[in-house]
């Protein structure tokens, strides 16, 4: 026989087996009848609607199909009925039922096996039923913000619209109000403002500690600039950093500021406004009697002049908001088509130097570490460590004077005086007050370094309680890497090994915030990953780039019980990610690594760590009410309070939580989608949708841990 004829009695064969097996298989006749039965009882609906239209072609149509549907049905119930009473009869019915029970246990156990792993297990096996109430309260309120949207030029007024997205998988178009839930933040964060219960929630979440904020970060600029307007015997300073004439160089501008209160007197008053500025760079405010020292304008001249000639160059805003463009970054240059990870860090750090002056003199100073608590205290935050920037030494006092007539200057210890004595002025709201991250620059010479070092081991051990830790900053794209500097973290480790038990400086290096993860060269061995998991750092900042090592890696960092300082907006706004969605924390997270939330700094990014919260829960679906719990408590832990003073504030932060928990439920339970929105600025899809969200029983709101699913896998 030819090759080709048996082949062919072979097909024949086998296409007859395949009709054999589909003839009885079981899923195949449930699925064809339930098709049927819900085409029948649409056409039972749509000739109602025709009867009374009284179109009878049509209805004849459908009733011819009506007919043969019915027929079939017919058939395939009984057939069903057949295998039913007869099963053994029929060939293979039983093995095809068993490979069906087979797929969806083995389906269920890996569904089970990633929830029991899950990172958020503890805290959702040990929850109450009100926060499982709250739990799916605010599923339920994420997902129809998610989902819905009304547009106000529709809907005509702002304080109806409660929906502020609108994202529907369908095949139509977004209109031009839609906007992706967890999207760019700036982007979005009117709306988040202005429309989300989520949002308001967040707010009111009582967070634990914030473990990573820089100190001159917290406050908003406009407060700051207000004080200079205000300071009246003309001490402020600013300089550009090239003469601003025309147009383009306002937009463009870069400025400092600085209190020099033995210099109000000076009779040659600096001009940024003249093509005779020099620019900062080329001088020094410190140094009056150097004549450039006339780069600087008086804060008043300036004033004056800048309402002059700035509307001369077309600029309409106040000075107030010139300077606040020049301190914070905005939502058009940080999403800029053409901006670069260079370009925003550059930006970045333009703004942070902006900011220095507003509030390194002594009258500011004060104010702010005490304006600083009350914004913490308004975020629900119990307690933080601050990262001032200690390479400068001292700041000008601007109203203590030596026996010289001259300015005090103030050193470090006057500063921590000055932290210390404002935190106690409020330590009934913020009980355990502020503690301080010793940070320097990751740039500086090896001889500077040395110094750094000694200056921190000295005020460690005068306000022991107060030094926590030792970090070194600054873009990880640029020089230097951690490592450069390992003799001196190596001295700095064993002097704190010397001085005994109670004299410790972890580390907590910002390591792992960048794409290139080479510490600033062209060697990847120089990743600043490497040197916090060999100096057994306590906490590192950012630890963006971890997923991107071998497991192996990952292991070792989690072996040495390092956490890691999430700053999700930050690293959003200097482009590591472009949002939240896209940001590894799940990754870090899922790899069992404990992580805290942090705003770094809110007064650039504008955002809090309300927004932080906030931007997880949309950024992960997969992110819950324990999911939040977890990080906070975890914020406690992994900080630097003493281990009594951990349990009083977990204590404290229980009582919070169950509030805040209570306080959900009575005022969501029954009204997360109370405003109804008119039907017709809802498209038929969300519209199903928001039916789903309105039947508890739809919301797996949750994987469920397997104590509640082993019953129904057996
Ligand atoms: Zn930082």
């Amino acid at each position: 026989m030819p090759a080709s004829l048996m082949s062919q009695e072979k097909k024949t064969a086998a296409l007859a087996t395949l009709q054999g097996l589909r003839a009885i298989e079981p899923g195949r006749l449930r699925d064809r009848i339930q098709e049927i039965s819900e085409r029948l009882s649409k056409i039972e609906e749509t000739l109602t609607d025709l009867a009374k239209k009284n179109d009878r072609k049509a209805e004849k149509e459908l009733q011819v199909e009506q007919v043969k549907l019915a027929k079939e049905l017919y058939e395939k119930e009984r057939e069903q009925q057949e295998i039913g009473r007869n099963e053994d009869s029929y060939l293979g019915v039983n093995a095809l039922n068993k490979a069906y029970e087979d797929a969806k246990w083995q389906r269920q156990r890996l569904v089970v096996e990633d929830v029991d792993h899950s990172w958020d297990y503890d805290a959702r096996c040990s929850a109450t039923e009100t926060e499982r109430k709250a739990a799916r309260i605010i599923y339920k309120i994420r997902e129809f913000e998610r989902v819905v949207e009304n547009d106000p030029a529709q809907v005509g007024s702002a304080a109806d619209v409660t929906a502020p997205f609108g994202n529907n998988p369908t095949e139509e178009l977004p209109s031009a109000y839609t906007r992706d839930m967890g999207g760019q933040f700036l982007t979005n964060k009117t709306r988040i403002d202005q429309m989300s219960k989520l949002y308001d929630i967040a707010k009111e979440m009582p967070k634990g500690a914030l473990l990573h904020l820089h100190l001159n970060a917290e406050i908003l600029p406009a407060e700051l600039i207000r004080r200079a307007d205000q300071l009246a015997d003309n001490s402020m300073f600013i300089a550009s950093k090239t003469p601003l004439l025309i147009r383009k160089d306002f937009d463009n501008a870069e400025i400092q500021v600085a209190v020099h209160p033995d210099n109000r007197d000076l009779s040659y008053r600096g001009d940024i406004f003249s093509d005779r500025h020099p620019g900062f760079a080329a001088t020094k405010p410190e140094n009056p009697d150097k004549s450039d020292y006339k780069g600087w304008m008086m804060w008043s001249d300036f004033r004056e002049a800048y309402q002059k000639l700035a509307p001369e160059v077309g600029i309409t805003i106040s000075h107030v908001d010139w300077v606040k463009e020049r301190m914070v970054l905005s939502e058009a240059e940080v999403y800029d088509r053409t901006q670069t990870v260079n370009g925003i860090w550059a930006r970045f750090n333009q703004g942070t130097r902006a900011f220095k002056g507003f509030l390194n003199y002594e009258t500011a100073f004060k104010w702010y570490i005490g304006a600083a608590i009350d914004e913490m205290v308004k975020d629900r935050i119990m307690y933080a460590e601050l990262r001032p920037m200690w390479l400068d030494k001292v700041i000008p006092s601007d109203k203590q004077h030596g026996h010289d007539g001259k300015s005090l200057k103030l050193d470090h210890k006057d500063q921590i005086k000055i932290i210390i004595e404002e935190a106690r002025k409020k330590i009934d709201e913020f009980p355990y007050g502020i503690k301080i991250i010793y940070c320097t620059p990751r740039s500086i010479p090896k001889s500077m370094m040395w110094k750094e070092v000694d200056n921190c081991l000295q005020l460690k051990a005068e306000y022991p309680d107060l030094i926590c830790g030792f970090d070194l900053v600054g873009a990880e794209d640029r020089v230097f890497h951690v490592g450069r500097y390992i003799e001196h973290l190596a001295y700095m480790q064993e002097a704190c090994r010397k001085m005994g038990p109670d004299f410790s400086i972890p580390f907590m290096f910002h390591a792992g915030e960048t794409l290139m993860d080479r510490g600033g060269s062209f060697d990847p061995s120089n990743s600043n990953l490497y040197d916090a998991v060999s100096f057994r750092s306590k906490r590192i900042g950012h630890g963006f780039a971890l997923p991107r090592h071998t497991p192996r890696f990952i292991e070792r960092f989690k072996q040495a019980d390092i956490c890691i300082e999430l700053c999700p907006i930050s690293n959003e706004l200097l482009h590591l990610c472009r949002n939240a969605k896209e940001h590894p924390f799940p990754q870090l997270l899922q790899a069992g690594i404990p992580c805290t939330l942090n705003s770094d700094n809110p007064s650039l990014f504008s955002n809090s760590l309300s927004y932080e919260f906030y931007q997880v829960m949309v950024g992960w679906t997969r992110m819950n009410l324990h999911g939040w719990k977890q990080l906070a408590l975890w914020s406690l832990k992994y900080s630097c309070l003493n281990e009594s003073q951990k349990q009083d504030a977990v204590r404290k932060f229980d009582v919070k939580w169950q509030g805040f928990c209570d306080m959900i439920v009575k005022k969501y339970e029954n009204n997360w989608d109370q405003t109804k929105l008119p039907s017709k600025y809802i498209s038929h899809n969300s519209t199903k949708l928001i039916e789903q969200l309105r039947i508890d029983e739809n919301i797996p709101y949750e994987l469920q841990p397997a104590s509640y699913v082993s019953k129904s896998i057996g």
